[in-house]
């Protein structure tokens, strides 16, 4: 089987052994004669899976009982204006720390509905790093803190968060499930499921059930997360194929032993990657600063856009897949996330190792 190494951003790899467990599944789903995607959404063996999926989010990261977690569609960038349509009344401000393109881009959707402003900012440094030196005691019109946990396109990621009074939203989208974290330090996080949950589609989000009480009852009822907390994610169909993968997802991580385990293996992997770059006597340049370093997303550049076209075509040679860099920012990115094993980060690393020396 000619699998390839796969680097995409996103949609990106998926455990080999989740989509065998699909694969075998497809045409009979627990003896019900047919494939997952062929079932009611409201049928028993149906909740079963969704049910199962909700659960195993809730055990793999320690949600507690005070919070909701939701299965919505729409992918991340309906959370960046869902967000504000709900949660930011005329009279309040939404912040933002602004990490990269997608945090530029929830703060314009949330500035089309209300009064927005920018807390902190790496912009000016090519969002090189997470600017972390900021207050927000004296921020008493504030409705939400809003930050990017981790910046696919510039590679970057917060190593600790915001301690703050003010109900802190964050867009999980490329690291969640990568790492521990305790979730009672936020109050919405929201996934798109194509890089460490699952297939697109569905997206996740897990919100503190007294923020949920705090909705705006004039946003249209498929936009207002009460009706989907009410409905336990139930409302209309639901993505119910990607919702089952996401199962196969959560599943897989439990067998891996946890997500502590996961959190160690993505290290491990992520050193490998960023020691290739370290000891190339600056051939290759990270974009990010050391303390800023995304496990997820490694990006770097090199010494012009001639070798970087060679590099990114004698890679493919090698079955090195989707190791360019974002169109915005250029260069090279490796994206390996939980499902890239530890041996495609050194199959890359070798790459790199033997491209340098040859050219
Ligand atoms: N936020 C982040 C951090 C992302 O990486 C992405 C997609 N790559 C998005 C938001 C947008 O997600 P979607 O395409 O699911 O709307």
């Amino acid at each position: 089987m000619n699998r390839a190494y796969n680097f995409n951003a996103g949609p990106s790899a998926l455990p080999l052994a989740v989509l065998e467990k699909a694969q075998s599944e497809l045409l009979n789903f627990n003896g019900t004669g047919m494939s997952v995607m062929e079932l009611s959404h409201r049928s028993q063996a149906y909740d079963e899976v969704h049910n199962k999926a909700k659960q195993l989010l809730k055990e793999i990261l320690r949600v507690p009982d005070s919070y909701d977690i939701l299965f919505l569609q729409g992918g991340a960038s309906l959370q960046f204006a869902m967000i504000p349509m709900n949660f930011l009344p005329q009279e309040k401000k939404a912040y933002f720390v602004l990490t990269g393109s997608w945090s530029e881009k929830a703060l314009k959707e949330a500035s089309k509905i209300g009064k927005t402003d920018v807390i902190a900012s790496s912009k000016e440094a090519n969002y090189t790093h997470i600017p972390y030196d900021f207050q927000t005691e004296n921020l008493h019109d504030a409705a939400y803190l809003h930050i990017t946990s981790n910046n696919t396109i510039f590679g970057t990621q917060w190593k600790k968060f915001p301690k703050t009074n003010i109900p802190l939203i964050a867009d999980m989208s490329s690291d969640i499930l990568s790492r521990e974290i305790n979730v009672e330090q936020f109050d919405l996080i929201y996934a798109g499921a194509q890089k460490n949950l699952g297939p697109s589609g569905v997206t996740v989000v897990i919100i503190r059930k007294d923020l949920l009480e705090k909705t705006n009852n004039y946003v249209p009822t498929i936009l207002n997360y009460q009706t989907h907390a009410n409905k336990n994610s139930l409302y209309n169909t639901p993505p119910t194929f990607a919702i089952y993968m996401l199962s196969l997802v959560l599943e897989w991580v439990q067998t891996e032993g946890g997500l502590l385990k996961i959190e160690q293996r993505n290290k491990e992997k992520a050193e490998i990657v960023y020691r290739a770059i370290d000891e190339s006597e600056g051939f290759y340049k990270p974009h990010a600063h050391q303390d800023s370093r995304s496990n997820m997303n490694v990006t770097f550049t090199l010494p012009s856009k001639e070798l970087t076209q060679q590099f990114l075509e004698k890679a493919k040679e090698q079955n090195l897949i989707g190791l360019n860099g974002h169109r915005s920012v250029g260069g090279c990115r490796a994206s390996i996330y939980n499902a890239v094993p530890l041996e495609a980060c050194e199959k890359l690393a070798q790459f790199m190792a033997d491209f340098r020396k040859k050219y």
